[in-house]
């Protein structure tokens, strides 16, 4: 077993501090990653502060890592000492089931292995990110293009798959009115995703604060969802709206801006539930769905379409000592857009 440096939440309601984790030893179909970088999501904050029911502390968040190979177990074949590699938020699932046969391991009929806070197929408790070292089953390391930014690519291994995963699906390309809520960490990866795809893309965003921000990512529109005009202005306009909003939004508002046939998905994870008015849908044929991240298969096409587009976040890099202080800004809707800490901080 490996001893590594982390930062741990202690409790749902203390900060997050420096500790030491271990991580198993390399597995015949296991691969060592040396951490470079590790995204903080919003999930992390929910997952922390008991947002979506208790967790086993002390617990080590972060599923947005890349880094470099350091070893590999002697029945891995796709990955090398020395390869750019990036985990999301899953890292193992039974592999058997339907869905884990058609891709959809996040989906796994016996539950997936999160990447932090869960119960791996060991029995051991798993801990994300925020760590110097990982060992991750061969299976769910990605290859992460060299073209990309490294720190930058970070990000895209959750807030990247999330948000490319629901637009390909709703059939998002020329001619489709793709309408983003939240401009955070998912919300500006899906505006650049979106655009990238050829839809025309529109925010809308609590403020118009961020609205030259929300352009130059390549929005055609920008409204503020403060002003009760834009629901009356866009009302029936949009093929796909989506939410990214951490917080309970009003479901009816934004299902009225959606055409016959349109599509609300939610993306968005907040502790409390959501309702609507089921005339909200009937009254369009309209649909409202959720998805969650996405399979192995398409987090690289996901990569893949990134390096290909030169898409990645616009980031900001911090040491780990600075984590509490992301965590109040993410909580005030004050990042831009997306905090990546250099594990290098942490060795
Ligand atoms: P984030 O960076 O904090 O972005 C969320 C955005 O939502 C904020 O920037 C803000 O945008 C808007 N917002 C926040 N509070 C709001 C409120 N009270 N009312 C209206 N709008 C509000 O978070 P993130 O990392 O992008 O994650 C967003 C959500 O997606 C979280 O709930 C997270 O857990 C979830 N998530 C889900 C999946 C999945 O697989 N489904 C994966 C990753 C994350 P404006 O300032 O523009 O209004
Ligand atoms: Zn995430």
């Amino acid at each position: 077993m490996l001893t590594v440096n982390a930062y741990a939440a202690p409790s749902a309601d203390a900060p997050l501090e420096p500790t030491t984790i271990t991580r198993r030893e390399v597995g015949p179909h296991d691969v060592l990653i040396e951490i470079a970088y590790a995204g903080i999501c919003h999930s992390d904050i929910h997952t922390v502060n008991g947002d979506w029911g208790p967790q086993p502390y002390p617990l080590v968040p972060g599923h947005e890592i890349v880094g470099t190979v350091a070893e590999i177990g002697p029945e891995v074949t796709g990955h090398a000492v020395g390869d750019r590699v990036g985990v999301g938020c899953m890292v193992n699932s039974c592999g058997q089931c339907t869905n884990c046969r058609n891709g959809d391991e996040q989906y796994c009929a016996e539950g997936m292995v999160p990447t932090y806070g869960g119960a791996d197929r060991d029995g051991t408790i798993t801990q994300g990110g925020y760590s110097t070292h990982v060992v991750v089953d061969a299976g769910f390391v990605l290859s992460v293009p060299e073209s990309l930014d490294f720190a930058a690519a970070a990000p895209l291994l959750c807030a990247g798959i999330t948000t490319y995963s629901p637009l390909r699906r709703w059939n998002t390309g020329p001619g489709r009115k793709v309408a983003v809520v939240g401009l955070g960490g998912l919300g500006h990866l899906a505006v650049k995703i979106a655009a990238a795809m050829g839809a025309e893309v529109t925010v809308l965003s609590q403020s118009l604060k961020k609205k030259e921000d929300g352009l130059r990512l390549g929005a055609e529109h920008y409204y503020a969802t403060s002003d009760p005009a834009t629901f009356e202005q866009l009302a029936g306009s949009s093929d796909l709206v989506l939410n990214t909003v951490s917080a309970v939004i009003d479901v009816d508002a934004y299902l009225s801006l959606l055409t016959v046939d349109g599509a609300l998905v939610n993306v968005g994870a907040p502790a409390e539930p959501l309702s609507l008015n089921v005339f909200s849908l009937i009254g369009g044929r309209r649909t409202y769905a959720g998805s969650m991240i996405g399979g192995i298969a398409e987090t690289q096409e996901m990569l893949d379409f990134c390096a290909e587009h030169g898409i990645v976040p616009e980031t900001e890099l911090i040491s780990a000592d600075r984590v509490n202080e992301a965590y109040e800004r993410v909580l005030a809707s004050d990042v831009r857009y997306r905090f990546v800490i250099d594990a290098a901080t942490l060795a």
